[in-house]
């Protein structure tokens, strides 16, 4: 088993400490867990912009450093992949790249939580949303995915279709060019998709992405990997053999995992 995008009590929002999350990966017999807490808010200002969404940007050094002695300390037993989810915001990532280019990295994990001036979400967001909207709306998602994608920072494109998350019409609700646009745009970015299993911690329930689009990207090539976006540790590998074996009736037959940012695929089981 591999789990990709896992949490941990700096961020403010999850509980367990990052060794809980360690020891819970080896109890399920995880073989390679990738420690992912929300990046610091590196475009502001504050030490601490946001403090129930992501550490101090003072915590970050310590965060990797610790991550990094409990990758050496359990090495014989499982790999453990350091990596940061980093919000993607449109013209102001200069600081992150130059922050994050100053740690010994993994991947980073590129994701909206923030899209058209809120947070996806919010519930109140959603409360007057008119049906004819929601076509277009879920497709400009898309659209500020696909940016993410193409600005060549990330390795994982995190929670595709979240903005479903509290507006679970937003799920079923087609949006195929936009789709398609977007997951050409991973796959000609070398990044990957998640299958992000933590739908069921929303209103939406389920998984990101749906299956429409699982499909669509199996069309069109585009590599996969694990996410539980665990927030707790005994969510690591959360419906983990669910995902595989749908991917598996799909026709995907490899994940994909990175390693100082190099992509390596291991067999899909
Ligand atoms: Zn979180
Ligand atoms: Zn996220």
């Amino acid at each position: 088993m591999i789990d990709l995008h896992t949490h941990h009590n700096r961020c403010g929002h999850a509980t367990g400490s990052l060794r809980e999350y360690v020891t819970a990966a080896l109890d399920k017999g995880v073989k390679v867990l990738g420690l992912s807490d929300h990046t610091p808010m590196f475009a502001e200002d504050a030490d601490h912009a946001l403090p129930p969404v992501a550490m101090p940007k003072s915590e970050f050094p310590s965060y990797v450093a610790e991550a990094l002695a409990l990758k050496e300390e359990f090495a014989r037993s499982i790999e453990i992949l350091v990596s940061t989810e980093a919000d993607f915001f449109s013209g102001r990532m200069d600081p992150y790249t130059e922050a994050l280019s100053r740690y010994p990295l993994d991947y980073v994990i590129g994701s909206v939580h923030m899209f058209e001036g809120r947070d996806i979400f919010d519930t109140t967001r959603w409360e007057n949303i008119a049906e004819s909207e929601l076509a277009a709306v879920k497709g400009r998602y898309f659209q500020a995915i696909a940016a993410c994608a193409r600005s060549g920072l990330f390795q994982v494109m995190g929670h595709i279709d979240a903005l479903k998350g509290n507006c679970p019409q937003l799920g079923a609700v087609p949006a195929p060019a936009a789709a398609d646009e977007m997951l050409r745009a991973i796959r000609d970015s070398g990044a990957v998709m998640e299958i992000n299993t933590s739908g069921g911690t929303k209103m939406c329930g389920g998984w990101y992405p749906e299956s429409d689009i699982l499909e669509r990207a199996f069309h069109f090539g585009v590599p996969v990997t694990f996410a539980s976006d665990a927030h707790v540790p005994d969510r690591i590998c959360d419906q983990y053999p669910e995902v595989v074996q749908v991917l598996h009736a799909i026709g995907f037959r490899t994940w994909t995992v990175f390693r100082r940012g190099t992509a390596r695929t291991l067999p899909l089981s």
